[in-house]
């Protein structure tokens, strides 16, 4: 156990007082389980975004534009033979990914920090895609297409209209099924609570 009492490995979860308790496979994690600055896919879209994904034993999964890791960290979860590659251009970001996979006991997922799509020659190819950041940048969501293999599948998400262009003329290239996914929390408003409303996130995905 780590300094804070605890330590996690392939999903288990090893507490100071030496009791574990494995970590929950069914959806996405809390936002918190993850050291990040606001950039992260929150909970219940992760959740969508990981089912969208569909990870298998021994598959890869590139995360790109990886933000905390959340997405790459969660696939790797999954199965201990599942594995993921997160690119991530932001040095900052790239070291946080790094801490919260140790954290999180996914001490093997592989952190590249780089440009997509520049980077993605480099790299093992991938059995699924997200995209979760850059999807603007110009032939990034043919790159990640024409690396996925036949059956692979490609996800993408985004909340401006720039990238829900980009997602709308993928839908119409390469098929598949586009969504808008609203998620509306509790907020304290003055002394009762109120639902607010978060940027709804459009989100693609295809099998290639
Ligand atoms: N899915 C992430 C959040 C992604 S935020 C999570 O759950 O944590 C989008 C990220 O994409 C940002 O960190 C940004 O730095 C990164 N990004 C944007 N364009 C990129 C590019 N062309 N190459 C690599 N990373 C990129």
């Amino acid at each position: 156990p780590d300094d804070i009492g605890r330590l996690v490995l392939l999903g288990i979860e090893v507490r100071a007082d030496g009791s574990f308790m494995s970590l929950p496979l069914g959806g996405a994690l809390p936002d918190d389980r993850f050291d990040h600055d606001g950039q992260i896919t929150k909970q219940e879209i992760r959740a969508a975004t990981l089912a969208a994904l569909e990870p298998r034993p021994g598959a890869l999964l590139w995360d790109i534009g990886a933000g905390s890791g959340s997405v790459g960290i969660e696939w790797m979860l999954r199965h201990p033979s599942c594995r993921a590659v997160a690119v991530e251009r932001d040095p900052i970001r790239a070291d946080r990914i790094a801490r919260n996979a140790l954290e999180l006991g996914v001490p093997a997922l592989e952190v590249r920090r780089g440009e997509a799509p520049e980077i993605l020659a480099s790299l093992p190819p991938p059995d699924a895609v997200f995209v979760g950041g850059g999807a603007t940048v110009s032939g990034m969501m043919e790159a990640a297409w024409s690396a996925l293999p036949r059956g692979g599948r490609l996800v993408a998400n985004g909340v401006t209209v720039e990238t829900e262009a980009v997602l709308l003329d993928a839908h119409r290239r390469f098929g598949g099924r586009l969504v808008r996914l609203s998620v509306d929390r509790l907020n304290r408003v003055g002394g009762l609570h109120a639902f607010r409303p978060s940027l709804p996130v459009t989100q693609w995905g295809a099998c290639k």
